[in-house]
C-alpha cells in the first residue's frame, strides 16, 4: 500500500513538475527561428534598437511564452506565427531585465480579427440595469485569458502625440493582477516601494483628471483617467513608446516605471 502511494507521488511530481521543466529547458536551448526574428523586427519596433543582450533575453522570453501559452483564433481568424510572435514579443518587453515569471496566471490568448463586442451592464435613469454591447480592442482577465483584436494590435503606434499599443496595455493589466488585485500597482519589492509608487501615481492620476476637467490634453491617454488600473496600463504604453517625453514631462512617473520595468527605452535609438 505504502509502495503504491509512493509510486503515485513520484508519478505526480514527474508529470507536473519535472517533465514540464525538462521540456521547457529543451525549448529554451533551441536556436531562435530566423523567421521569428524577422517577425520581431517587423512588429516590435523596440526590438530593432535594443542592445544584443536584451534582444537575446527577449528571444528567450518569447520562446517560453510560445511554449506555455495557447493561442485561440476567434471569429474564423487563423492563428499564424506572425500573430503569435508579434503578441509574445510585445508582451515580453514588459519582462526584460526582471526576475519575473512569464505571466504565470495566463494560459490563453484569444485573438479576434478586428474589434470585438462584449456585453457590459449599464445603469440607466431610475436605476434600471441594461446590457449594452461594447466594441473592444483588448481585454485582460485575471482567470488566465487575454483577448486581443489583431487589426488593433497591428495599428499600435504613436498617434495624435500619444502611444497606443493594445498588447502592452493588456499585459500591463496582467502584471497588475498578479498580486491578486488589479488596482494600478503591480507586485513591488518592499513597503517603501509601494508607498513611493502610491504617492507618485496618485498625484499623477489626479493631475490627469484635473487637466481633462480643465479641457487640457496631456501626454497620458485620457482613458487613463478611468481608474488607477487603466492609468498604469496607459502609462506603460507611453513608457515603451515615448520614454523621452515621459521623462521630460512626468519625471517622477518615469522614475517609478523605470524602477519597475528595469529597462530604459530612451536608449533604444
Ligand atoms: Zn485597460
Amino acid at each position: 500500500m505504502m509502495w503504491a502511494l509512493a509510486v503515485i507521488c513520484v508519478g505526480l511530481i514527474l508529470a507536473f513538475f519535472v517533465i514540464p521543466r525538462l521540456r521547457l529547458q529543451r525549448v529554451l536551448s533551441r536556436a531562435f527561428p530566423s523567421h521569428h526574428a524577422k517577425i520581431l523586427r517587423r512588429y516590435v519596433p523596440q526590438y530593432r534598437y535594443m542592445p544584443v543582450d536584451l534582444q537575446l533575453q527577449l528571444k528567450q522570453r518569447v520562446k517560453q511564452f510560445l511554449f506555455e501559452k495557447t493561442f485561440v483564433g476567434c471569429n474564423g481568424l487563423e492563428i499564424t506565427d506572425e500573430i503569435r510572435v508579434c503578441i509574445a514579443g510585445r508582451a515580453c518587453l514588459l519582462l526584460l531585465n526582471r526576475d519575473a515569471q512569464v505571466f504565470p496566471k495566463l494560459t490563453h490568448i484569444l485573438v479576434y480579427p478586428d474589434v470585438f463586442h462584449a456585453p457590459r451592464q449599464q445603469v440607466q435613469m431610475g436605476g434600471v440595469v441594461t446590457e449594452v454591447a461594447h466594441s473592444l480592442s483588448g481585454e485582460s482577465w485575471s482567470d488566465g485569458r487575454v483577448i486581443l483584436a489583431w487589426q488593433e494590435v497591428m495599428r499600435s503606434s504613436v498617434d495624435d502625440g500619444r502611444a497606443h499599443d493594445v498588447v502592452i496595455h493588456e499585459f500591463a493589466h496582467q502584471l497588475d493582477s498578479e498580486d491578486g488585485s488589479t488596482d494600478g500597482a503591480p507586485s513591488l519589492p518592499s513597503r517603501r516601494a509601494y508607498r513611493d509608487w502610491a504617492k507618485v501615481f496618485s498625484a499623477e492620476y489626479d493631475r490627469l483628471c484635473q487637466a481633462l476637467e480643465q479641457g487640457y490634453q496631456t501626454l497620458i491617454d485620457p482613458y487613463g483617467a478611468s481608474n488607477p488600473a487603466e492609468f498604469f496600463a496607459v502609462c506603460s504604453e507611453s513608457y515603451f513608446y515615448q520614454a523621452d517625453l515621459l521623462a521630460h514631462y512626468h519625471p517622477e512617473l518615469f522614475q517609478q516605471l523605470y524602477n519597475y520595468y528595469c529597462v530604459d527605452p530612451r536608449d533604444w535609438k
